[in-house]
């Protein structure tokens, strides 16, 4: 079982130019960030500078929403996990949209998480299947293809370290959520594959995520299913009122799970 401690992540996608992304981060600086919560958000590429200058002082963490998995080269167009060191502490890996849309393969991610991990940025690995693999009953199985590639190679060590978000793709930017029932078997699934992958210290350490349609109306039915250890907002994390309610939340769950661990 997961620890405590929830995670929040606000994934800005491709909103605000540099002045709005770090006019926009301003407004997080007078927050207090609750006990046991790790909140991050994710400006895009040209807006990291400036967006991680101005939350240098407070405790929220400045996530990338991509990078490529060479260290340097020829490579037009592309930012590297070196490039990143001091900007990001986490780099969002294989979202569904650069799976997509961006038609990157369960190698692409494999190759940039452990490009990640030699710069010393954390991965959020994203997982899960679309609608139509949803319908066929194929979920377990593009879990199990998208993680038994995308972790391959990595350490046993750096797999406890790191996060996979599950965003069942047919929940994201839809205003479709899935039922927390769908995602406690989704989650154990991951830990279970991790699991046989790597063994049961990693399965347990590993973080999950739930990523789909979050709102501040059904953040806690997430952030209580036993095995979430936080949440990836899209949408929601667009505003401070529809965003920090969330990690207000997540704060609410954290301290009554210390609590029940105190007293077990
Ligand atoms: C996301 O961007 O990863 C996401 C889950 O978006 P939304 O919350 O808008 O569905």
């Amino acid at each position: 079982m997961s620890g405590h401690k929830k995670i929040i992540i606000g994934n800005w996608k491709m909103h605000f130019t540099v002045k709005q992304a770090a006019a926009f981060a301003t407004k997080f600086i007078s927050k207090s960030v609750p006990a046991d919560v790790l909140v991050g958000v994710t400006p895009n590429c040209l807006a990291l500078s400036e967006v991680s200058g101005v939350l240098s002082k407070s405790a929220i963490n400045v996530v990338s929403q991509n990078a490529y998995y060479e260290d340097e080269g020829a490579f037009t167009g592309e930012v590297s996990m070196p490039m990143l060191r001091g900007l990001a502490d986490f780099v969002l890996v294989g979202h569904s949209e650069r799976r997509h849309i961006l038609r990157e393969s369960n190698d692409y991610t494999r190759e940039k998480c452990a490009a990640a991990f030699r710069s010393n940025i954390v991965p959020i690995l994203c997982v899960g299947e679309t609608l139509v693999e949803r319908q066929n009953y194929h979920t377990n199985q593009v879990l199990n293809d998208q993680l038994s590639v995308g972790l391959a190679d990595l350490t046993t060590e750096e797999v406890s370290k790191m996060i996979i978000a599950y965003e069942p793709v047919w929940a994201i930017g839809t205003g479709e959520y899935a039922r927390p029932e769908d995602v406690e078997k989704a989650v154990a699934k991951i830990r279970a594959e991790v699991t046989s992958l790597y063994g049961v210290i990693a399965g347990a350490s590993v973080k999950v995520l739930y990523g789909g349609s979050v709102t501040r109306e059904n953040a806690r039915s997430y952030l209580e299913i036993n095995g979430v250890d936080g949440l990836l907002v899209g949408g929601a994390s667009l505003s401070v009122a529809t965003f920090w309610p969330i990690v207000e939340i997540a704060g609410a769950v954290s301290s009554v799970n210390k609590q029940k661990k105190k007293e077990a």
